[in-house]
């Protein structure tokens, strides 16, 4: 890759003239370039739009990108929906009611301040300078008086552009559970504690895209609103804390690169009493994965001046109702995904080869198993080996085949995308009925009987 088409892949803008430059891997085992690189070369995520020369900011997902997503959002629809009783999902719609952003305080206060190096004109987070230095050309002090910069993508709904028309995409998937609150409610007049979750797509005009698909304009969010009685709080947010530690490691999200960042008083959203920044060390360096935050009651105490409509919970016993406040932990998919990515990532030697492979744990694993035909050319085994591919298909679904090239080479390829177990039907398959199972993580091989392969895998 060209060094210009690297800085397009990591999210910058193609003429690099409002981004800041990609961080370097600071201390961390996989440089972003190689991330990026691998992420292209074996399916995983190409740029946004990228034949027509890109769109900063935009992530297009390819076969196992896909895939590797839809593991992690099934994981989390697993840990945090279906293992609990007082969950409910649902899922609204991304276009709202402006008057949702005004309630919630987007419309007006979604904003970064943000200023101009008046040396090289990049556009800048005023809270990503640091020591009053630009992070493009080097010049020091150099900077206009901060501007704000609305993040929230505004379009007209129906066929007339006027201020009355305005929508927004949603700059976050929370607000469509706190308006889904009351129907919920009325439906199922659920006990408290209970929890709405959602998994979905949200849009951020971001100022910088960068850093890969850590920092996107569209990306995709899995929240929970949790209703609690104003005095438990505490015990839930605890709670919720050891959960997000717990789901990590499902993820194979390595932990000693996890830390959890207490926010201070003066850097908390105004509504939040208390929020904890759960941060990663990514190849660009430390930065936030994701959220856990005590939000009050104030999103549902503004809708409630909003609309005049109550959002008190009434109590089965009777006592006075109240409206709940909510503990609010929030993932970016996009975000998992690079610690996903950034902790299975492993170099050995093999045969005094380098060696690059994902080590990825089964659930995460874009593919389980790849079926390999010793050789292409020959019927008998192709028949045989598309036997055992048909059989282990049914039983984990995603399973490749390749007969491309020599078996070393298909090994790597395997190798590179984390596929954890490879099969190969050589001419003793015919014989005796065993194939050779060659483990990804130790790169061991052992002949197993077909009639045993899947439980073999399992196991
Ligand atoms: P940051 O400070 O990095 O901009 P934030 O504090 O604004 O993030 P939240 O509003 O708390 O982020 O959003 C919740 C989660 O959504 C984040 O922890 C992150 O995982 C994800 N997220 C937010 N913005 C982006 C983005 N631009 N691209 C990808 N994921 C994002």
């Amino acid at each position: 890759v060209s060094s210009g088409d690297e800085k397009q892949l990591m999210g910058q803008e193609a003429d690099g003239s409002q981004a800041e430059p990609a961080s370097r891997s600071v201390g961390a085992d996989v440089s972003l370039e190689d991330l990026v690189s691998l992420c292209k070369r074996r399916g995983f995520i190409y740029q946004g739009s990228e034949i027509y020369g890109g769109l900063a900011g935009t992530w297009d997902y390819g076969p196992l990108g896909s895939q590797l997503k839809r593991n992690i959002i099934n994981e989390w629809l697993k840990f945090f929906v279906d293992g609990w009783d007082d969950m409910y999902q649902i899922d609204a719609a991304i276009l709202m009611n402006k008057k949702v952003w005004e309630a919630s305080g987007h419309a007006s206060g979604f904003n970064d301040p943000m200023v101009e190096c008046n040396n090289c004109h990049a556009r800048l987070r005023q809270d990503h300078i640091e020591n009053n230095k630009c992070p493009v050309c080097g010049k020091e002090n150099e900077f206009s008086e901060p501007r704000q910069f609305n993040m929230m993508f505004k379009t007209n709904v129906g066929p007339v552009e006027d201020e009355n028309s305005v929508s927004y995409l949603r700059p976050e998937t929370a607000q469509g559970m706190f308006t889904n609150y009351k129907n919920v409610i009325d439906n199922f007049y659920p006990d408290l504690p209970f929890g709405l979750a959602q998994v979905g797509k949200a849009f951020r005009n971001e100022i910088s895209p960068r850093d890969f698909v850590f920092r996107a304009r569209e990306f995709e969010q899995m929240e929970v609103e949790y209703f609690v009685e104003p005095n438990k709080w505490e015990d839930s947010f605890e709670h919720w804390r050891k959960d997000v530690h717990a789901f990590l490691e499902k993820l194979g999200i390595d932990k000693e690169k996890v830390h959890e960042l207490e926010v201070p008083d003066e850097d908390r959203a105004h509504y939040s009493k208390r929020t904890i920044d759960f941060e990663f060390d990514f190849p660009h360096g430390k930065a936030e994965l994701l959220g856990l935050a005590y939000r009050t009651n104030f999103d549902l105490t503004n809708i409630q001046n909003a609309t005049g409509k109550s959002m008190e919970y009434r109590p089965k016993d009777g006592s006075t109702p109240f409206v709940p406040h909510v503990i609010e932990p929030s993932f970016g998919v996009e975000r998992l995904l690079m610690a996903v990515l950034t902790s299975a990532y492993s170099v050995d030697e093999q045969n005094g080869e380098q060696r690059t492979y994902l080590k990825l744990p089964l659930n995460m694993a874009p593919v389980k198993v790849a079926v390999f035909p010793l050789l292409k050319n020959k019927p008998e085994l192709t028949e045989k080996a598309k036997e055992v591919y048909k059989m282990l298909k049914e039983e984990f679904n995603f399973v490749m085949w390749d007969d491309n090239g020599n078996i070393g080479k298909r090994y790597r390829r395997q190798d590179e995308i984390g596929t954890p177990y490879t099969v190969t039907i050589d001419f003793q398959s015919l014989e005796d009925n065993t194939v050779t199972v060659r483990s990804r993580d130790t790169t061991e091989q052992q002949r197993v009987e077909v009639q045993n392969l899947s439980g073999s895998i399992r196991s």
